[in-house]
């Protein structure tokens, strides 16, 4: 079962998101054609249940899907994880019966886009520091870097309702983004949108109940760093793949580079990480397929470890490909470009470090009792 599903996917990369993947980068164009073709063939929302347009899949079968997406374009696979990992599996999760049937077969479809809106200038990976405000489900504020924001229909926006920093978090479902495409070229992800958001008395649909924003969040942040990992396993299989093809067929002193030692150990690690990142990611899927405790911190080794072993591997195969490697004929530039965000978003590696080290040390008992 599950390689009919990574052979479907890889078919799907190879036939719609390869091909437009130079041009979305070199002109940081958003290629909704691209997702919809994806979408046609089952692949946006396959892990969602079936009764709401999507595939029934397990979080593991899943995997494929944002690997094989993730070797070819980062862009793409970003998208994925915010329509599905962070919003539909949001409102999967804390949607009332008829928010799910009002957006989640749409999602699946493309029939809508959604964004996921945390971020804003002075609430990064302090989230709980959310200044956006709402008042009788009115909303205030401003969002920033918010994949899709310019082209989403809707967007899980995070808003104060209560001073306490925790418990004073609400999310709500608002269509109206008043988006504005961000202008600066970003160092990668070039293809994908992001956008800032500003709301004035904005209206908004509480989504999970009042004060229970925190929780939705982090909910929706487990589902979209596993999609973010596995997309990072995917980005790194690219460049071991590109690596291995160029020492091979290129001769230098007389032999073929891949019959020197060095790069021998070169391509020996980034292929060593590479198993090691997958065994990771799938060992969260399978976590969070059980609803086990332990997920939740096994998640962020997951996204932690496969997101700079990608980035180690892009700088690897950058170097294997010498000059070759430092123009974009290649795709291993832009892979090198588009792992440093992936490091970044849904919670930098020092955020997951953090989640990880908390989980197992726990929370020091003479405080609680202060
Ligand atoms: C490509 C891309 C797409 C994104 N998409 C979305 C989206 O769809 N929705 C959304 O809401 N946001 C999105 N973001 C925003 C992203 O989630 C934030 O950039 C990220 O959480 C970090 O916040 P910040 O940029 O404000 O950095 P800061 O929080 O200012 O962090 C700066 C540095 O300080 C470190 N740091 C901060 N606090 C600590 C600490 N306590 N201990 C140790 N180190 C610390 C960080 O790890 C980082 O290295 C996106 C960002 C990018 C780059």
């Amino acid at each position: 079962m599950t390689e009919s599903i990574r052979e479907r996917a890889r078919r799907a990369a190879e036939r719609y998101v390869i091909p437009a993947a130079r041009e979305a980068d070199e002109k940081r164009v958003f290629r909704r054609d691209v997702l919809e073709a994806l979408a046609s063939e089952g692949l946006v929302g396959a892990c969602l249940p079936k009764e709401y347009g999507g595939g029934g899949l397990s979080n593991r079968e899943h995997l494929c899907i944002y690997e094989e997406l993730g070797r070819a374009d980062a862009s793409v696979r970003g998208f994925v994880t915010v329509q599905v990992g962070l919003v539909a599996q949001c409102l999967l999760d804390w949607g009332s019966e008829e928010q799910k049937q009002r957006w989640l077969p749409k999602l699946c479809s493309l029939e809508a886009i959604g964004s996921y809106a945390l971020t804003e200038p002075e609430a990064g990976s302090d989230v709980c520091a959310v200044q956006t405000t709402a008042t009788d489900n009115k909303l205030t504020g401003h969002k920033w870097w918010i994949t899709n924001g310019s082209v989403a229909d809707f967007a899980i926006v995070f808003a104060r309702t209560g001073p306490d920093r925790r418990g004073g978090l609400t999310a709500f479902l608002v269509t109206e983004l008043n988006a504005e495409r961000m202008d600066a070229a970003e160092l990668g992800h070039r293809g994908s949108d992001h956008a800032e958001l500003h709301f004035k008395e904005t209206p908004g649909e509480v989504l999970g109940g009042e004060g229970r924003g925190f929780e939705v969040a982090m909910g929706g942040l487990d589902h979209g760093r596993l999609g973010v990992a596995a997309g990072a396993v995917g980005l790194h299989q690219a460049c071991l793949d590109a690596a291995v093809e160029h020492v091979r067929g290129r001769r230098q002193f007389g032999k073929r580079l891949g019959d020197f030692q060095l790069v021998q150990g070169d391509v020996a690690d980034l292929a060593t990480e590479l198993e090691a990142s997958r065994a990771l990611v799938e060992r969260a899927a399978d976590l969070q397929d059980a609803g086990d405790p332990e997920a939740h911190r096994v998640t962020s080794m997951a996204k932690l470890y496969a997101t700079e072993a990608a980035s180690r591997a892009a700088g690897k195969a950058l170097l294997l490909l010498g000059a070759r490697g430092y123009n974009n004929e290649f795709p291993v530039e832009r892979h090198y470009r588009d792992a440093k965000g992936m490091e970044i978003y849904e919670g930098t590696s020092h955020i997951q470090r953090l989640i990880i080290a908390r989980d197992l040390i726990g929370p020091d008992p003479e405080r609680k009792a202060k």
